[in-house]
């Protein structure tokens, strides 16, 4: 045991433009409207949430997209996550058809464990721009062996579940020891 047994880590990765940030800021408690963006983005959040009855700090981050000489920063990222969050956009397939690649990526860097990964198909309230159905999210979360669940950062639909959803992929491993 350590004193980091309490503080969850979550990575949003994803392309640019998918809505990581917009998530993040529905976790850290800004408001959800989507015609503003943000004043003040940060690159992490970090709150303490009751799940399960249990209260845990978790810690979500957005830095994915950070410029850094040597992608220092994204190999920090790959590193320290507890858990990973593969966003795409429902609305963009192109963002969609990354995330194998993505999910290699996560899993050559930390081969020795069996991360956590959820592959959230954001803005499900666009329903007409729609252009990857949410039978093809899950049937490529059921090949990658990983969770999937659509959202709508902008309404905050599945948002809560989503970071809930987090937390109890990693309890599961860590009890698992
Ligand atoms: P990032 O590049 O992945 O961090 O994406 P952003 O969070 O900056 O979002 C990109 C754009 O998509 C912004 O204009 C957001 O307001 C918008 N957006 C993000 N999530 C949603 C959503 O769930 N629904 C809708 N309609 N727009 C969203
Ligand atoms: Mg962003």
């Amino acid at each position: 045991t350590n004193q980091n047994d309490g503080v969850f880590k979550v990575m949003l990765v994803g392309e640019s433009g998918v809505g990581k940030s917009t998530l993040a800021g529905t976790f850290g408690g800004l408001q959800g409207d989507s015609t503003h963006e943000p004043e003040n983005p940060e690159d992490s959040y970090e709150r303490r949430i009751m799940v399960d009855k249990e209260e845990v700090t978790l810690v979500v981050y957005d830095i994915w997209e950070q410029e850094d000489a040597g992608g220092c920063l994204r190999d920090h990222c790959l590193q320290t996550g507890d858990a990973f969050l593969i966003v795409f956009s429902v609305t963009d397939r192109r963002s969609f058809s990354k995330v194998p690649e993505t999910l290699l990526r996560l899993r050559t860097e930390r081969p020795h464990h069996d991360l956590p990964v959820i592959l959230v198909g954001n803005k499900s309230d666009l329903a007409r721009s729609r252009e990857v159905s949410l039978e093809e999210g899950r049937h490529l979360a059921g090949t990658l062996s990983c969770k999937h669940i659509e959202t709508s950062a902008a309404l905050h639909h599945n948002t809560q579940e989503l970071f809930e959803g987090a937390v109890r992929q990693i309890r599961l491993r860590r009890s698992r020891g």
